[in-house]
């Protein structure tokens, strides 16, 4: 048995991942602290680790300071969140043994933190992973969007946020690319090799790519108001990004005759009551339980988030991605390339051209899924992601920590 420090103050889709690797960890037997931001600590609550907080609001402000468009001024935003984390951390654990550190690779300050405790690290990663040369490529994609003033700002911001760093705590912000992959000794990463970008540019002793890490959800009475004869066809823009009223009445509009049930997510900040007429064979919910629900479902529409990505994978849905922000659309542009699904513009398509790319997906489906059950035959799927993760930890933990 060891002592872990997990570390992770990032929004739901970097905790969900790390809730079953936490269980299994527990029931292995290590002892886990988790500092979770502490909007989210509910979701820990069956895991068996001990939950310490982070204040989710502040460093949510201080993370949007500088904007989120951009690669650029995501970093500086992170960086800007270290003041929040760093000192709290240290304070509330300068007292106690740590064998290793886990930490979420970008919402953590992990590796300013690993240069302090000085301990054995493991990055959770809940997006693709990224080397120096590929992340570089992307920065530079993102610089150039960039005018010279804006881009002066922001090489500015970061020299400021990496001298008030270094200076307050005496640890080194070594690059951009460190501060927002975060790489630790070991790394491991929630998706199947074969949908990785480049997954030969990774060294295999460092990178693991687990899959998804997806506890077997529970039956609930959930599909009960939901008719299976006919093909179901799952909408959702994800928990974030999910503000879109004008793509979930087009999918009213498209989707008002066909015959399928059709479940949409709408989030917790729409309101049901706003939308024009909701047909007979379409459900609004304000959340649903999205794993159980893709079990059963034919077709998803999704943001192209990674966790909803990675769980259709994992239930075999085909996709149809209309990406919204952040990660979204790199995924959705890997779910094309892997012929998993398709992709497209949720400003720009009409409701009759989605009528008929579902039509055509919906004949198409055994094809999609082939192509995924193909792509999970790569995988070592005998053991679920979180099973084969902590397998990887421990094993790691045996060589590099020393009793
Ligand atoms: N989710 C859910 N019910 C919903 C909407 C989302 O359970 O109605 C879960 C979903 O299963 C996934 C996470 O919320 O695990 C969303 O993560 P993702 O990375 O897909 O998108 P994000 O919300 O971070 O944009």
């Amino acid at each position: 048995m060891a002592k872990v420090l997990f570390i992770n103050s990032g929004s739901i889709g970097h905790i969900n991942p790390t809730i079953a690797v936490c269980k299994e960890l527990v029931s292995r037997g290590e002892e886990v602290v988790y500092y979770i931001g502490d909007q989210y600590q509910d979701k820990l609550a069956d895991t068996g680790v001990e939950v310490r907080t982070l204040p989710s609001d502040e460093i949510i402000q201080r993370f949007t300071a500088y904007g989120s468009g951009n690669l650029c001024y995501i970093i500086n935003g992170l960086l800007n969140t270290v003041d929040v984390i760093l000192p709290k951390i240290l304070a509330e654990t300068k007292d106690e043994h740590y064998d290793y550190l886990i930490y979420d690779s970008m919402f953590s300050c992990g590796s300013l933190i690993a240069q302090k405790l000085n301990i054995p690290t493991v990055s959770s990663v809940t997006t693709f992973a990224h080397t120096a040369e590929t992340f570089e490529a992307a920065l530079q994609f993102n610089m150039q969007a960039l005018t010279t003033t804006e881009k002066n700002d922001v090489d500015n911001t970061f020299s400021e946020l990496q001298q008030h760093i270094q200076t307050t705590y005496g640890v080194d912000v070594v690059s951009r690319y460190a501060a927002m992959n975060n790489p630790g000794e070991l790394n491991i990463v929630y998706i199947m090799k074969a949908f990785q970008i480049n997954p030969e540019l990774f060294d295999t002793a460092r990178y693991r790519f687990v899959g998804p890490s997806v506890i077997q959800p529970q039956p609930t009475h959930f599909m009960e108001q939901i008719n299976q004869t006919r093909p179901v066809i799952y909408i959702s823009l994800g928990t974030v990004f999910n503000q879109n009223m004008r793509f979930f009445n087009k999918c009213l509009a498209a989707f008002k005759d066909i015959d399928a049930s059709v479940v949409i997510s709408i989030g917790h900040t729409n309101n049901v009551a706003d939308f024009e007429e909701v047909p007979d064979n379409v459900l609004l919910k304000p959340y649903v339980p999205q794993t159980e629900l893709l079990q059963h479902t034919t077709l998803f529409l999704t943001h192209a988030g990674m966790n909803s990505t990675n769980e259709a994978l994992l239930m075999e849905v085909p996709l149809l991605a209309f990406p919204q922000s952040a990660d979204q659309p790199v995924v959705a542009q890997q779910i094309e390339h892997a012929q998993v699904g398709q992709q497209a513009s949720s400003e720009t398509i009409t409701a009759e051209a989605l009528k008929m790319k579902v039509m055509e997906m919906l004949q198409n489906h055994t094809t999609y899924q082939a192509h995924i059950k193909k792509m999970k035959q790569t995988q070592p799927m005998a053991r679920p992601g979180y099973a084969y993760a902590v397998d990887q930890i421990l094993s790691f933990r045996n060589q590099s920590v020393h009793h």
